[in-house]
């Protein structure tokens, strides 16, 4: 498995583009968007150059690991010799639909077809191709290149085959893979988005402002980065996706979103990427320094 077509060049896409490349993958970036992969290849020359500063890897390493990324706006194209796809497209269910059923489609029969989906069903993904037992979810951490976690879902007809190649693969990508069953939100997000919705409940009842809000949980329980922070880092209309499906997925009211989040993104301050969300990134801060928090 030496080709590996990733679909998405956002936060996600880049940062598993990144990191593939970076372990001499031969990557297939792949996005609609030419301005998306254009940023997305700006975003990775930037992290290289973090890491060539802070000697984790050689100049030579940043050379060959952008030599190892080829961009294209076809999915047709892209996924042709792919061993494995990795999708880090838009948290949407339809959108994942469609490109799971063109991807079986286009790939070779024997590519393996893994979603980093943050919480939509990896079954229901499954059920559109023709190959159910070799569709997986590989639910990376952001930021991709520096955190260890791979959540590796395993759908309803995920084959223990499939399974064991991706956890090896993950392994030989210095990550830590944890398997986990599907279920809304899977692990990570289960735990993680409550907390992120709570505090902008915490936040829209005026009990703190954001940065008191973000000192609390920074400073009174040792998280590195503030809750509201963190959302901002993840995109607003991820976190809103994230917190729908869990909904939607439990019938339970503890999932629904906060009105504020709501608002929010339909206002289209969607956090870091969009230049505003809890915080102002338009000034001082580019959106892609936030990542340098994890890397202090
Ligand atoms: P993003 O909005 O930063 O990027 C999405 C990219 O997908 C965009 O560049 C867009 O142009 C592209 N795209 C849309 N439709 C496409 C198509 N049909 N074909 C190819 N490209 C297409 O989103 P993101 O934050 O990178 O999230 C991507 C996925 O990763 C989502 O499923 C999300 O839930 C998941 N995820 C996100 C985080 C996070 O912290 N942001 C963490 C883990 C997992």
């Amino acid at each position: 498995m030496k080709n590996i077509a990733v679909i998405g060049a956002g936060t996600m896409g880049n940062g598993i583009a990144h990191t593939f490349a970076q372990f001499d993958y031969k990557v297939q970036l792949i996005d609609i968007h030419q301005t998306s992969l254009d940023k997305g290849i700006a975003t990775i020359t930037k992290n290289l150059d973090r890491m060539v500063a802070k000697e984790t890897i050689s100049e030579e390493d940043k050379q060959r690991t952008l030599k190892n990324i080829t961009t294209y706006t076809s999915l047709e194209e892209g996924v042709e010799y792919a061993g494995l796809v990795v999708e880090a497209a838009t948290e949407n269910v339809d959108l994942k639909l469609k490109i799971f059923r063109d991807l079986d489609k286009f790939c070779p029969e024997d590519t393996i077809l893994a979603s980093n989906t943050s919480s939509i069903s990896i079954t229901q993904i499954a059920s559109v191709t023709s190959r159910p037992g070799m569709v997986i979810g590989m639910h990376f951490m952001n930021p991709v290149p520096i955190m260890k976690l791979v959540e590796i879902i395993k759908g309803y007809s995920t084959s223990e085959e499939t399974f064991k190649t991706v956890e090896e693969l993950s392994k030989k990508l210095n990550k830590v893979p944890v398997e986990v069953n599907d279920y809304p939100g899977f692990v990570a997000n289960r735990i993680l988005m409550p907390m992120i919705n709570e505090a902008i409940e915490t936040l829209y009842n005026g009990v703190a402002g954001v940065k008191e809000i973000d000192t609390v949980m920074k400073l009174g329980m040792a998280h590195p980065m503030g809750p509201l922070a963190l959302a901002d880092f993840i995109g607003l209309d991820v976190c809103l996706s994230i917190l729908k499906v869990m909904y939607e997925g439990f019938k339970n009211p503890k999932y629904a979103p906060c009105p504020l989040l709501v608002n929010m993104v339909m206002a289209g301050k969607l956090g870091a990427k969009s230049g505003e969300g809890f915080y102002d990134y338009s000034q001082n801060r580019k959106a892609e320094d936030v990542s340098s928090q994890f890397s202090k």
